[in-house]
């Protein structure tokens, strides 16, 4: 509690069902078992207090001379693992060190010389797995190969698993750090011994067919993973740095986890005006804008999902393709073999399409061939790095593309960002931050009556409190005031002013206010964007 991991009420409750139970449990084990602590920061803590150090004998070098003192399958009913000799002690790692039967029976093997070292219970069964999947399979290298193989393949799964976008293998001076990119945010996975970097590196190489030999260049691949059930296909880069190659996994999603485009987060009314008028014209431009990481590929994809029937002929220039959608021409470009963005945009038109998907607005030239496309009766489908909506439009007429073009071919802009949920295991009522909500100009009053939500955190989602995303959404449709005020000129500042006073549109602020009062994201989050 003087750490400040524990509430008093948390304490009081955990009293109560350790007394309910009627059997002599530890109180830590209960803390655990209910979510009150994350056992990590419980052993941090139990270290600290009894004076035993922290060790992690998942990723240590344990010394196999000592491990292999005791017989096979001892270790299954022992909560303990030797590491090392340390002058003339051993260091050896307890889930309990205090449990005076597991000291005496270590002593048995190891001498009355012992040091001993508190541990996660799951860290120490991890250690003793890999050393008797050692000791059955002797060390040679074919236990060597097997066990890179299984490492690489558990990553992958456990990646596939957990539902994370991006695995990223970071060699560090002393260690392989793995992390994943979960919702959003890098967390960490696990660590790996360094003697693992090369032979991994080289593995990952070989599923992506990408060149082993060469380590001095960037280079990039592609793998289909299926393993155990687990399935993916994954985009791999190598990326040369002062220390050795850091890789990183993309895990590219399947047709069957496309978003349907009543999923991704727009209100009710706002999404029915979206539908019947953008996206059920048959000609213009839709843009989705935001940020690196604020799903406008998902988005996009959602679009195309909607707008593929038979009767419709899509084709898409993509940088890379992330969805394999069936029924429509993707291209992937790849400046490599020539087939380069420009290139390809030229052709585009050519292919008769009714729906033209344009991965990206990045230059000039894109924004014309989005433009012209759309006058030549097209329905145009495009992303533009811009934060939000008005932004978008005040940049396309900052590429030199005429007010009165922008004004009669742009049907509709979307500015999204994605916020976290609160985990639905752990989430609680939450009383909102009014020093902020006043800094967003809104009153105590407005927030009267909502549900503002929070999660504690719990063991499932790593303690964060947070689980999956949610997309929050400006949607700003071109009417007669917009058009008009595009022809003007009038500044983004008067521009703003008429969409919201006149074509009624959401801000993603608004629209970020509305999601975290239903309790379907956090102020917290909300303060990261805005
Ligand atoms: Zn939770």
């Amino acid at each position: 509690m003087e750490l400040g991991y524990l509430t008093e009420g948390d304490l009081e409750e955990t009293f109560r069902i350790q007394k309910k139970e009627g059997r002599k449990r530890k109180l830590g084990e209960v803390l655990i078992e209910h979510n009150f602590i994350e056992e990590r920061k419980l052993i941090d803590v139990l270290s600290m207090q009894m004076g035993f150090p922290f060790v992690e004998p998942q990723f240590a070098d344990i010394d196999p001379d000592i491990y292999h003192l005791v017989p096979y399958g001892w270790y299954d009913d022992h909560a303990m693992i030797p590491i090392r000799k340390e002058g003339d002690q051993t260091l050896i790692a307890f889930a309990d060190p205090l449990d005076t039967v597991e000291f005496g029976a270590a002593q048995m093997f190891f001498g009355t010389k012992l040091l001993p070292a508190i541990a996660l219970p799951g860290s120490i069964r991890e250690a003793i797995k890999r050393m008797e999947r050692n000791r059955t399979e002797g060390s040679n290298n074919h236990f060597e190969a097997n066990h890179v193989i299984d490492t690489v393949n558990e990553i992958i799964g456990t990646a596939i698993v957990e539902n994370v976008s991006d695995i990223h293998l970071e060699p560090m001076p002393d260690r392989l750090r793995v992390r994943f990119r979960h919702d959003g945010v890098l967390i960490h996975h696990k660590d790996f011994n360094k003697n693992l970097i090369p032979p991994l590196t080289s593995r990952i190489k070989i599923m992506c067919q990408a060149d082993i030999a060469e380590k001095r260049r960037h280079q990039g691949g592609r793998i289909v993973f299926n393993e155990a059930g687990n399935e993916a296909d994954l985009r791999a880069s190598f990326y040369v740095t002062i220390n050795r190659e850091k890789i990183v996994l993309r895990i590219l999603k399947q047709q069957s986890h496309l978003v349907k485009i009543e999923d991704l987060g727009m209100a009710p009314t706002v999404f029915e005006r979206f539908r019947e008028e953008a996206l059920d014209r048959p000609s213009g431009v839709v843009m989705i804008t935001g940020p690196t990481g604020s799903g406008k590929t998902t988005a996009v994809y959602s679009c195309i999902n909607y707008l593929n029937d038979p009767m419709t002929s899509i084709i898409t220039a993509e940088d890379p393709v992330e969805y394999v959608v069936e029924g429509i021409a993707q291209c992937s470009i790849n400046p490599k073999l020539d087939l380069t963005y420009e290139e390809t945009l030229r052709h585009i038109v050519r292919q008769d399409p009714d729906v033209v998907v344009i991965g990206e607005i990045r230059d000039r030239f894109s924004a014309e061939v989005a433009v012209q496309a759309a006058l030549t009766g097209h329905k145009v489908v495009t992303t533009f790095h811009t934060e939000d909506s008005i932004g978008g439009l005040i940049r396309l007429m900052n590429m030199d593309i005429e007010a009165f073009l922008v004004s009669s071919t742009v049907v509709s802009v979307i500015a999204q960002r994605l916020l976290r949920k609160p985990c639905p295991l752990c989430e609680a009522p939450d009383n909102p931050n009014l020093t902020i909500l006043r800094r967003w100009g809104y009153t105590p009053e407005d927030v009267k009556d909502t549900d503002f939500r929070k999660g504690r955190g719990c063991a499932k989602y790593r303690y964060t409190g947070y689980q999956g995303r949610i997309a929050v959404v400006e949607m700003l449709l071109l009417d007669e005031y917009m058009r008009n005020a595009l022809i003007n000129h009038s500044t983004s500042h008067q521009i703003r002013r008429i969409s919201i006073e006149k074509s009624g549109l959401i801000t993603l602020l608004e629209a970020g206010i509305i999601k975290a009062s239903q309790g379907k994201t956090t102020i917290p989050r909300m303060e990261t964007i805005f």
